[in-house]
């Protein structure tokens, strides 16, 4: 095991700058899962750690030691690919064996790391069968078996579950998360899927277009996104976006006003005329029943704000309801995390209510979150 350091790492491939002053340390031991939109960088960050890209400056660290220049096979790494290569023509035991003979590590110790993975990822059963006689997700966990019977230092995934139905993800992505409890080996997990990088996230590095956006446990990213970018990636559905102007009487979106409560005037200087993004969950809005908030001004001192919608889609999924909504004047749908029991129907007209203490303001020019402010 070991820590994993970049620093300033930057790999271009003639005009393309691919990933771009990528710098964190990943202590030992430690599960970091990078996300991001298709192209952002996440596998060549990987390849660069593995020593299958070479990083066109910066350095890279394993341990102690500057591994730049140190070939793959010497970085004592262990990569799952998305399409995973078993060789077809071994058992499951020959397969998980395969890495250690090629180090010709001793025969019985071989045997009795197979036998400690095979039982860690519940294989023992199908250590005879060839790879085609078993499921995808056994496929997946015999090349998860091949990469941890190597003990390496580190392990590096790039969307290892991604060939699995729903079901199966989630049984291997709950797996994946034992066994790292149980092993401690640092990791470093390439995903678009969200809800592996909220579950299994030590630390989750969210980038774009080649930079990092922001670093944090998963819960203080979700709770405080730097920007809009990681604001929208980060959540499902994902946060509301409402382009807003700031008049003296409070957000126009449109046709309607959004009030500002007190306590976010007293924190920022909200200038009249100008243009903000404002940002809030599917979760914190909820059906107005109370008549008195319905208009705006009555809203004017309290935490809450009135909006009139159009529902337009009820997508019901027993726990919970999920609606989008139509603002009048604007091409917005809100996206509305409701109970299961809610009755609505598309073509109703409601009145939602925000939960403006759960209200993020981004700047509409960069994006960046200027509300609220950090804690630190
Ligand atoms: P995805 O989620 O789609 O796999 P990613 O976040 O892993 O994407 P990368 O594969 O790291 O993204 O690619 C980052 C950028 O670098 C992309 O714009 C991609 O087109 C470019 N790129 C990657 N490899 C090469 C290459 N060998 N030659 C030229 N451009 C490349």
């Amino acid at each position: 095991m070991a820590k994993v350091r970049l620093e300033e790492i930057k790999r271009r491939f003639n005009n393309v700058t691919a990933i771009e002053d990528i710098t964190f340390e990943i202590p030992d031991g430690e599960f970091w899962v990078l996300v991001g939109p298709s192209g952002c960088g996440k596998s060549t960050i990987l390849r660069t750690i593995a020593g299958l890209e070479t990083a066109t400056s910066g350095k890279l660290f394993i341990g102690d030691r500057l591994m730049n220049n140190i070939p793959a096979r010497q970085r004592d790494v262990a990569m799952v690919f998305q399409n995973y290569a078993l060789y077809p023509h071994m058992t499951v035991a020959e397969n998980i064996a395969f890495g250690l003979q090629m180090r010709k590590v001793d025969g019985k110790l071989i045997q009795e790391r197979v036998a400690t993975v095979a039982r860690s990822l519940s294989l023992e059963h199908l250590l005879d069968r060839k790879p085609k006689q078993l499921s995808g997700g056994q496929q997946q966990r015999v090349a998860l078996g091949r990469a941890i019977a190597r003990e390496p230092q580190v392990f590096l995934l790039d969307e290892p579950l991604s060939n699995l139905d729903a079901q199966l993800r989630d049984d291997t992505r709950a797996e994946l998360k034992q066994l790292h409890q149980e092993l401690g080996i640092t990791t470093v997990y390439v995903t678009h899927d969200q809800v592996e990088a909220m579950t299994l996230a030590d630390k989750i590095v969210v980038l774009n277009r080649g930079r990092i956006q922001q670093i944090g446990e998963p819960q203080s990213i979700y709770a405080l996104p730097a920007n809009q970018i990681v604001a929208t990636f980060l959540g499902n559905p994902p946060m509301n976006i409402l382009s807003a102007k700031y008049t003296n009487d409070g957000f126009d979106v449109g046709e309607q006003l959004i009030a500002v409560p007190e306590f976010i005037k007293e924190k920022l200087q909200l200038r009249p005329g100008q243009n903000y993004d404002l940002g809030i969950r599917p979760e914190h809005i909820s059906i107005n029943n109370n008549s008195t908030l319905s208009t705006q001004h009555s809203a004017l001192n309290t935490q809450h704000s009135a909006l009139s919608v159009e529902v337009k889609v009820v997508e019901p999924l027993g726990r919970e309801t999920l609606i989008r909504a139509s603002l009048p004047g604007s091409t917005v749908l809100l996206n509305v995390q409701l109970g299961g029991n809610v009755r609505v129907s598309a073509g109703d007209r409601l009145s939602l209510q925000l939960d403006l203490t759960h209200l993020f303001i981004f700047d509409s020019i960069t994006g960046d979150r200027i509300f609220p402010e950090s804690s630190n």
